[in-house]
């Protein structure tokens, strides 16, 4: 094994490798569903624990676990486990501490399908969810009953870009015996680590910025603790969601230049976030690292950068967003994010559609935010771009609402 590293830089680099037989530099894939034994013996001694070969690939694969490994390192955790989605992550996550009676506090700017994910299948197996504002501690504490336990929050929030104190919301979970799960999607381990602030566990969609180049789904669960390590890793091989080996081989490539990408999207968010925020026709903008943002303070302290996600509403409202969205040459209109490629969508009309329309609007999801997901093209090239589409949807010349500013 290589000398562990001290910088977040160097283990994206070199986290999860380790020696193989044929001495390559990478990581070989293992493209296998299942292993051979040597013998019945080994089989049975496999199965009952008492042998550490590899069985079948649901139940482990070395280049999946060379990828848990390394994020496993990156987190701070004590093991990691990969899935086949973000989505597949915190179900495994709530379906391992969750049984029917118990609620869950659940931060209400979330992934969208999250809150659908606690409406329906889990709510049809005696789960309560209450959905609150989790960049207010105060709420979140009002809201924990005796039976809570997970409280579960996306910092910043998808999409609306609000801030919530990892290191209060663990004091709160952990005072009434509930664990705190982190969704570390937007940021990753390179610019905030949940389970350093006091979280339980990490999720991530690895399809987002920590794979990188918008070709593979893919998620994680990471726990502080070896015991939370072993109940995600059974519920897991019995839920099913696994990554498979070449998937894992891409995020594991994807991971490698993982610094280098969000340094980019740091700087280029930046820059795009002050020439937005300064335009006559845009009527607000999100985005952590600018002083404008409500909870400037808490991300500087909590983080060391503030991603590469923005969201900001035009003076025309929705009509000009999207006239927005219909116009951009090089941006591209999809969902997902964290690619090298800078995206744009509508979040109430796409990735929130599922939520009720209470809820988005008691998230502050308003009607007209768009959501860029900023890249790493030159970013002149990005806002040349925005201008156009800006000026020939008019959208500086129409009135409209304003109201997350
Ligand atoms: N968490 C966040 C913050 C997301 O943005 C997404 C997807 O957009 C997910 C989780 C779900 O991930 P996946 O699409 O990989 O299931």
């Amino acid at each position: 094994m290589k000398p562990a590293s001290k910088s977040p830089k160097t283990r994206c680099v070199h986290a999860g490798t380790a020696e193989n037989e044929y001495r390559a530099v990478t990581t070989p894939i293992v493209q296998t569903s299942t292993f051979k034994f040597d013998n019945a013996e080994q089989g049975a001694a496999a199965f009952a624990g008492e042998d550490d070969g590899y069985i079948y690939t649901r139940m482990g694969n070395p280049t999946v676990e060379a990828l848990e490994s390394a994020l496993a390192e990156l987190e701070g955790g004590a093991g990691a486990q990969a899935c086949a989605s973000g989505m597949a992550a915190i179900h495994t996550v709530m379906a391992s501490f969750l049984d029917a009676g118990t609620h869950v506090v659940c931060g209400e700017s979330v992934y969208g399908p999250v809150t659908s994910l606690l409406a329906g299948p889990l709510s049809r197996l005696g789960v309560t969810a209450t959905f609150v504002d989790s960049s207010d501690a105060q709420a979140v504490a009002s809201a924990m009953q005796d039976n809570t336990r997970l409280v579960h929050v996306e910092t910043p929030g998808n999409p609306t870009m609000v801030v919530s104190d990892l290191h209060e919301l663990a004091e709160i979970a952990h005072a009434h015996d509930a664990r705190l799960s982190v969704d570390n999607t937007f940021l990753t381990p390179i610019l905030q680590r949940p389970l350093e602030l006091g979280a339980d566990i990490v999720v991530h969609s690895l399809t987002k910025f920590i794979n990188g180049h918008a070709d593979v789904v893919g998620g994680a669960m990471i726990a502080a603790s070896e015991d939370d390590c072993t109940t995600l890793r059974k519920s897991l091989n019995l839920l099913g969601g696994v990554l498979g080996p070449m998937e894992s081989f891409l995020v594991l490539r994807g991971l490698r230049t993982l610094a280098l990408r969000m340094e980019r999207h740091c700087e280029s968010a930046l820059t795009l976030a002050r020439w937005l925020e300064d335009r006559d026709d845009v009527a607000w903008l999100r985005y952590p690292s600018l002083p404008s943002h409500p909870q400037y303070e808490l991300s500087r302290r909590q983080a060391s950068g503030g991603g590469g996600v923005i969201s900001f509403g035009l003076r025309g409202g929705l009509e000009a967003g999207r006239q927005l969205m219909n116009s951009v040459k090089l941006a591209q209109l999809a969902v997902s994010l964290g690619g090298v490629e800078t995206l744009i969508q509508h979040p109430a009309s796409m990735t929130h559609a599922g939520m009720t329309p209470e809820l988005r609007r008691q998230a502050g999801i308003d009607e007209g935010l768009v959501r860029i997901s900023v890249g790493i093209e030159d970013i002149a090239d990005i806002m040349a771009d925005l201008e156009q589409a800006l000026s020939s949807s008019g959208a500086h010349t129409l009135a409209g609402d304003a109201s997350l500013g």
